[in-house]
């Protein structure tokens, strides 16, 4: 029998022996990090309409998923010196220890061995030699091929955790013969493989340790600099990120969530996050809206699953994100106000100790996140002018003062657009006030759409509205203004069964960079207005 022959016989018991890696480890709390992942054909589920929530639910294809982690090379070369102790104290030419990733048949891999440079990680054998000899050979601990004068080569013994769980099977193979006797190799063996086996149990908690310690001190960290963001968007975009650090996942992203609404929307994401997650409603039958409602984390190590549990984030989204995901509902007493999402984009890299990470961090955050939404949204109203949805005269005074100073700082020009509605108070007159309300409205719905999103349109008072507009000389402004001008020149009101039309008047000054004339922009803007009224109205007037 040649030696791949042999190695097949072999990895068939290793394989044997070596199959439970994947339940010991998952039920050992001692897992390192990279995962290694078995993917096979989906198992059978029900396709239940809703998501069923339970707190860290795992959903797991039972075969689907190996948890067998652990950082591979690292644990390689630390096994090889006694690996290669072994090989010199019974004259074996090379040491192994196998394990089976996951699965009856699965493949076995070469967690470590006592040959030069790295083993060949993710070389795999075949399990389907003969089940007599592995029977036989799993009772003895030993096995031997092509024995030569009555002695054996190759000897095999199975590794177990301390707790007894299997963890693989530790091969030893000659050319020629031991140089240990058989029955004195089969009393070593054991000894052998126990200790092997305590090695790999303390690698991987050693590795777990110093992970979890990580984690528990970025989460110190971020308690303190959760203190320190009030700016939604920047508080926002960190939760994600932590979220990433804490978690070990690929990306993040933070749901906001309107527990009276029943609806919510993504709020940020951290880089790397699937552009089908960038922006979205999150609808209260998708799983994630099912998550605030129920205020339950929920945790799927294959998120495949979720295309038949209803979307993700809306009713009809399903097959969104594969890989592992879990969703961690922020609470707020009874009512969720957002959502963390972490995700990675294989099944199983994600789990479940670490993402009690992320609903630590969740609960951390709650508050902060809470104050700074509610701050920004109190400072959004104390600026918008209620009517109409424009900015006020509060706002548009500090813009004005920002816009002037970064045409000074970054060159170029600004413009600043004053309108005022022709003839307003005969609106009122004719109509009445509600005519007029709707009628200013209307305008200033004109104007807002009519800009981009960095120009600040602001209400300055009674039926006067002024476009701030960065980086723009007077041509350009000019020109915008006259579009306008005819887009309300144009609009028919219709209000209480008649139809209004108004006209405006605009006022059009600029600042250069640099020049005088950042103290009069108002007050020239106004002058031109004036000049536009006294012209007979309906008109711009620029500088
Ligand atoms: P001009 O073309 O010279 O601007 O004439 P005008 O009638 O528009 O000017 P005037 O300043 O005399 O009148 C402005 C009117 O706008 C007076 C005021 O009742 C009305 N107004 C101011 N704010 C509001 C508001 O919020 N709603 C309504 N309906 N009317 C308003
Ligand atoms: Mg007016
Ligand atoms: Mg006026």
């Amino acid at each position: 029998m040649g030696p791949a022959l042999a190695l097949l016989a072999v990895g068939a018991v290793a394989g044997l022996l070596a199959g439970l890696w994947l339940g010991a480890r998952r039920r050992s709390s001692m897992t390192p990090t990279e995962p290694v992942v078995q993917p096979r054909q989906a198992p059978p589920h029900s396709a239940s309409p809703r998501p069923s929530l339970n707190p860290l639910q795992v959903l797991r294809g039972e075969d689907l998923i190996s948890l067998a982690q652990y950082d591979a090379q690292e644990l390689s070369e630390e096994l090889r010196p006694f690996l290669r102790d072994l090989a010199r104290q019974h004259g074996a030419n090379e040491v192994t220890l196998w394990r089976r990733a996951a699965g009856e048949d699965a493949p076995l891999e070469i967690v470590a061995w006592s040959g030069e440079g790295l083993p060949p990680v993710g070389a795999t054998w075949g399990t389907a030699a003969e089940r007599a000899l592995v029977a036989w050979s799993a009772a003895e601990r030993m096995v031997g091929f092509e024995r030569r004068d009555g002695e054996p080569r190759v000897a095999i013994c199975p590794v177990r955790f301390a707790s007894g769980e299997p963890a693989g099977a530790l091969v030893l193979q000659t050319a020629e013969r031991f140089t240990t006797p058989r029955d004195a190799l089969r009393d070593w063996l054991p000894h052998h493989a126990a200790q092997v086996g305590r090695f790999v149990g303390l690698f991987s908690t050693r590795n777990e340790v110093a992970r979890q310690s990580r984690f528990t001190r970025a989460l110190l960290r971020i308690a303190r600099e959760l203190q320190r963001s009030h700016e939604p968007s920047v508080l926002e975009r960190a939760l994600c990120d932590y979220a990433v650090e804490v978690t070990g996942g690929e990306y993040a992203v933070l749901l906001r969530w309107d527990a009276s609404q029943r609806n919510g929307r993504v709020a940020a994401y951290s880089d790397a996050t699937p552009a089908t997650l960038h922006d979205s409603d999150v609808s209260a039958g998708s799983v994630a809206g099912a998550a605030c409602i129920e205020g339950t984390p929920n945790f799927w190590e294959d998120a495949r699953f979720l295309a038949d549990r209803g979307g993700l984030l809306r009713d009809d989204d399903g097959g969104l994100v594969a890989g592992s995901m879990a969703v961690l509902p922020m609470m707020r007493g009874a009512d969720a106000i957002g959502a963390l999402l972490v995700g990675a984009s294989r099944p199983g890299v994600l789990r479940a100790l670490e993402i009690r990470n992320g609903s630590v961090l969740s609960a951390l955050a709650v508050n902060a996140l809470e104050a700074s939404w509610e701050l920004a949204e109190t400072s959004r109203r104390s600026r918008t002018d209620a009517l109409t949805g424009l900015w006020n005269r509060r706002h548009f005074d500090e813009q004005l003062e920002r816009v002037l100073a970064e045409t000074d700082r970054f060159g170029g020009a600004c413009a600043l657009v004053i309108c005022d509605i022709d003839f307003f108070k005969k609106v009122n007159d004719t109509h009445g006030h509600d005519a007029g309300d709707v009628v200013l409205q209307r305008v200033a719905a004109v104007l807002h759409e009519g800009v981009r999103t960095v120009d600040v349109c602001a209400r300055l008072g009674g039926e006067e509205l002024a476009l701030l507009l960065p980086q723009t000389a007077e041509e350009g402004a000019t020109e915008l203004a006259e579009r306008l001008r005819q887009r309300i020149e144009a609009m028919m009101v219709q209000h209480g069964g008649v139809t209004i039309q108004v006209t405006v008047s605009m006022g059009v000054a600029t600042y250069a960079a640099g020049g005088d004339g950042k103290a009069t922009i108002f007050k020239r803007a106004d002058e031109r207005l004036y000049e536009a009224k006294r012209g007979g109205r309906n008109r711009v007037v620029a500088g």
